[in-house]
């Protein structure tokens, strides 16, 4: 009995350029995947990596060729993303982190700070972060306080802590959004490029479940001074600028997590022909063939939701609520699918090491950074009904 075919049958759906692009990206991700086992039980992001993943399109490729880059369409860049997911999560949310903060840059930069922070991110030379979220403001963005006091030089001095910052231990500089007036709400955010090196900046590493070889830390800006030059785009339009990447991060969180899918597809499928009980394989049981059948429908209705959203966004549509729903639909599906390829393993499933286990903890963080699981309901809930729900 051979497993059912859980490699790349999908691709047929490609034209040729996305299936040169995918086949070397996962090339490139398969000779880095002995890394893995060790970066994850350690905690340690292999930062030697992402030169290569650069070369294979990753950042790159979100990004126009004026500024630099490969000017990718957004399936492609998603296809990309499906294949990090697939091989290792941590990889995946460090790709992402590093596209939305070139995002960022391309789309705001002056001349002069793209030559100073994107061309050597592009390169792989310089490693940025992005910091929004703080302990008292998660999914409300917009009650952040880290403070922008701007002083009689022009310099900006940020005070506050932000939390749960992808990587900022691994960073040479960060995106960091704070207010210039706490009084004007929203209207008051402002982004600044933060060196890290900057007196006052102070990263603290915490372990956590999901993604374990990226790094999840607290940010504590104390008396911070920015200079003018550092400014984002223009005062208290910092998360107007957030919001122009908020489509493309939830499309790449929603590949990665089709990719986690496809990976427990194909660790619960070669588990089920492998393992033999009561005398024949696990995968001659119906009630196997449920949870692997379940696994498959869900990976390729995943997929097909996310390439819908691309394309959309290819086609120049504003396409924010069904990237929303892709986020959403996508993120639950991988939770799914991780937790039924561990049943399908059984006790093997839950052991350190096993790539089952490390998907079903990667799959659990897929729900909450980008905007949890309800906020995207909310999101499609307003452009539904006309009515937010939140304020
Ligand atoms: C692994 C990881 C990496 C991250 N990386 C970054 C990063 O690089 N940069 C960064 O800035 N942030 C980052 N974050 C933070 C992330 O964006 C926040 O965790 C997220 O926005 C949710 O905020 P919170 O965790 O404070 O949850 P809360 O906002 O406190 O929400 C807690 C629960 O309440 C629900 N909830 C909240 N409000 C409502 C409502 N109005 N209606 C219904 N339900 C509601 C939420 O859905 C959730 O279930 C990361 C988080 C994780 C887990």
């Amino acid at each position: 009995m051979t497993a059912p075919q859980a490699g790349p049958a999908h691709w047929a759906e490609l034209d040729q350029d996305c299936v040169g692009l995918v086949r070397r990206a996962r090339s490139y991700l398969d000779q880095i995947a002995p890394l893995i086992t060790a970066a994850d039980r350690d905690g340690t992001l292999p930062v030697e990596v992402i030169p290569g993943l650069l070369d294979a399109g990753f950042v790159r490729g979100a990004i126009g060729v004026r500024d630099g880059g490969l000017g990718l369409s957004h399936l492609q860049t998603a296809l990309l993303m499906e294949e990090a997911g697939r091989c290792w999560a941590s990889i995946r949310t460090t790709a992402n982190i590093l596209t939305l903060v070139a995002e960022l840059l391309s789309a705001a930069g002056s001349d002069e700070q793209k030559q100073r922070f994107l061309r050597p991110l592009l390169a792989g030379e310089r490693m940025g972060w992005f910091a929004i979220t703080e302990p008292e403001a998660g999914s409300d963005t917009a009650s952040l306080t880290t403070l922008a006091d701007r002083l009689p030089t022009g310099s900006y001095r940020l005070t506050g802590r932000k939390a749960y910052i992808t990587n900022a231990s691994y960073g040479d500089f960060g995106v960091v959004l704070a207010t210039v007036d706490p009084g004007l709400g929203a209207r008051g955010i402002t982004a600044f490029l933060v060196e890290q090196e900057t007196p006052g900046v102070r990263v603290v590493a915490r372990r956590q479940l999901s993604v374990r070889a990226a790094s999840c830390c607290d940010v504590v800006l104390d008396g911070v001074v920015v200079p003018a030059g550092n400014m984002l785009g223009d005062v208290g339009r910092g998360l107007s600028l957030a919001m122009r990447a908020v489509n493309s991060g939830r499309l790449n969180v929603s590949a990665g997590c089709t990719g986690i899918a496809q990976a427990a597809l194909e660790a619960a499928s070669s588990h089920a022909v492998s393992r033999t009980q009561f005398g024949k394989p696990l995968a001659g049981f119906q009630l196997v063939q449920q949870l692997i059948a379940d696994i498959a429908v869900q990976t390729n209705a995943a997929r097909q939701v996310y390439q819908s959203a691309a394309r959309l966004l290819d086609r120049g549509a504003d396409a924010r609520v069904e990237c929303s729903m892709s986020k959403y639909f996508c993120s639950e599906a991988a939770n799914q699918a991780a937790t039924k390829a561990v049943q399908v393993l059984g006790a093997a499933g839950l052991m350190e090491g096993n790539v089952a286990e490390r998907l079903f903890r990667d799959a659990r963080e897929a729900t909450i950074p980008e905007g949890t699981s309800q906020m995207q309901v909310l999101q499609i809930g307003r452009a539904l009904l006309g009515v937010s729900a939140v304020r």
